[in-house]
């Protein structure tokens, strides 16, 4: 989709419809923009009582003469309190409207509202629209059900300024990112593979200068002790890899952040496999290798003053004669054992050794991992909030703040050191599973015990990352989680 905007009203081009805001208002629906020229068109549905101007509520009218010969009014619900979040969602629905009439192209007027800055407008808006004209419909084979084109062609942002032009590709660069992201998630497993990922990384290094990608496949992985990743991966047809973006975006400068997702292409859960009703969206189970290869793409777009080291744990947990086996002992490549005490327990495994691998060859100064780790997130969270597990109260702080900007909000967890008991095994240095309680928590309580002395924080985003159901501008399962989150935080990250 094409993005563009104008300073003025009289600027804009003909289109195929003007969307125009309006506040609910204490006892009619408000103009929520100075634009005077649809008060009268908008007049008889108000009094009519046919538009109340709820929050997403749309109304399209027809005119015969103007630049657009349709208008979409759209609620954006009260003016106070309004967050960009709300904005998010009406503009999302004003989107899915427009596509339902198969629209094109629009004309798009912004609220006024004195306790928002422009910015906030700005992001609100365009991050719902943008995000709401996604669709996922490669595996159907109807071309005439094809959602895909019923996306909006072109928007076109009116009354925005030279500041507020550049925030508007800004966010259009990010919002490609996590719709790659979305794609790679809804892809089918046996299409989204290990290779599929490392050709997107080496896309990613072709297209810009300031990344460099490295790819440690099997026997490099061998060679380098990531005992955990080989084991996960046994039961495959495909080897496991390590994929490594490294983004130089301030080469003067020698902080560095780590962004490790967890790539389980497929997890049937292994030899103790997930009953029916659990695995049918395991698919799913890389969702944060996709965002950390989808943040290393819109930083380098972005020319990010930051630098990133990337790493996808990819490894597929299938079921064969070759599984790795409840009660056996592994060595990761920390050099600590660990007995299997669940084969389902593998996401821990796998970003245990990448952790370690990318501590000791790229000394980062701070380390995230994404990671949709736990079913048991979801029941303490549900589909609302992304587990935070941090062992630093300033990087929590910045992320939390990072997530309440994006709307990806994150809920601090704790990482008591019972936690760590409960991971004791009779054979080996530690067990990979404890069971049900506390199942978040003690999943974290692994992953710290692979962290050396750097500030951490851990993403579960096994509730977050995949929804039951399209909801609001999340217009297909998969999310994009973490793309939008991590770009803000890096981008008011002080190093
Ligand atoms: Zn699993």
């Amino acid at each position: 989709m094409q993005l563009t905007s104008v300073e003025k009203s009289s600027q804009r081009k003909k289109s195929d419809v003007v969307i125009v805001p309006f506040w609910q208002g204490k006892s009619k629906p408000e103009s929520a923009c100075k634009e005077e020229e649809f008060s009268k068109w908008a007049a008889q549905p108000i009094r009519n009582g046919d538009f109340g101007a709820k929050e997403g509520e749309t109304l399209l009218l027809y005119r015969t003469s103007g630049k657009e010969h349709r208008i979409l009014l759209l609620g954006l619900g009260k003016r106070k309190p309004c967050l960009a979040e709300n904005l998010r969602k009406s503009y999302a629905s004003a989107v899915k409207a427009l596509r339902a009439k198969k629209i094109k192209t629009a004309n798009v007027f912004l609220p006024e509202n004195e306790l928002l800055s422009e910015e906030v407008i700005l992001r609100g808006a365009a991050e719902g629209a943008l995000l709401a004209n996604y669709s996922f419909s490669m595996l159907k084979s109807d071309s005439g059900e094809l959602e895909s084109q019923n996306a909006l062609s072109h928007l076109c942002f009116v009354g925005v300024d030279r500041s507020g032009s550049s925030c508007l590709k800004k966010l259009h660069v990010v919002s490609l990112s996590v719709n790659l992201a979305r794609d790679l998630i809804n892809g089918n497993a046996d299409d989204v593979h290990v290779d599929t990922l490392a050709a997107f990384a080496r896309g990613i290094s072709e297209e810009f200068s300031t990344v460099k990608t490295t790819i440690l496949g099997k026997e490099d992985l061998e060679r380098e002790n990531l005992g955990l990743i080989l084991a996960v991966n046994r039961g495959s047809v495909r080897d496991p890899a390590l994929i490594i973006l490294e983004y130089q975006g301030n080469p003067g400068s020698k902080d560095k952040t780590a962004v490790i997702g967890k790539g389980i292409t497929y997890d049937t859960g292994g030899l103790n496999m997930k009953p029916t009703g659990s695995m049918e969206t395991m698919k799913c189970d890389m969702s944060g290798a996709a965002a950390a290869l989808c943040l290393v793409q819109a930083a380098a777009r972005l020319k990010l003053k930051k630098n990133i080291v990337a790493a996808l744990a990819v490894a597929e947990n299938a079921v064969g004669p070759n599984s790795y086996k409840p009660g056996d002992v592994f060595k990761s490549h920390a050099g600590k054992t660990v007995e299997i005490s669940n084969t389902d327990a593998e996401g821990r495994l796998v970003l245990a050794d990448a952790f370690s691998y990318i501590q000791e060859k790229y000394r980062p100064n701070r380390l995230i991992d994404l990671a949709t780790l736990t079913g048991a997130i979801v029941v303490a969270l549900g589909e609302e909030a992304t587990g935070l597990f941090c062992n630093d109260d300033t990087l929590s702080k910045e992320l939390m703040k990072a997530g309440d900007r994006t709307h990806e909000r994150l809920w601090r967890m704790p990482l008591f050191p019972e936690y760590k008991e409960m991971l004791k095994s009779k054979i080996a240095d530690l067990k990979n599973s404890a069971g049900r309680g506390g199942g978040s928590c003690t999943a974290a309580a692994f992953l710290q015990q692979f962290v050396k002395e750097i500030p951490w924080a851990h993403l579960d985003i096994a509730g977050t990352a995949y929804l039951s159901d399209a909801k609001g501008y999340h217009t297909t399962p998969a999310t994009g989680v973490g793309v939008r989150l991590l770009i803000d935080y890096l981008e008011h990250l002080e190093a």
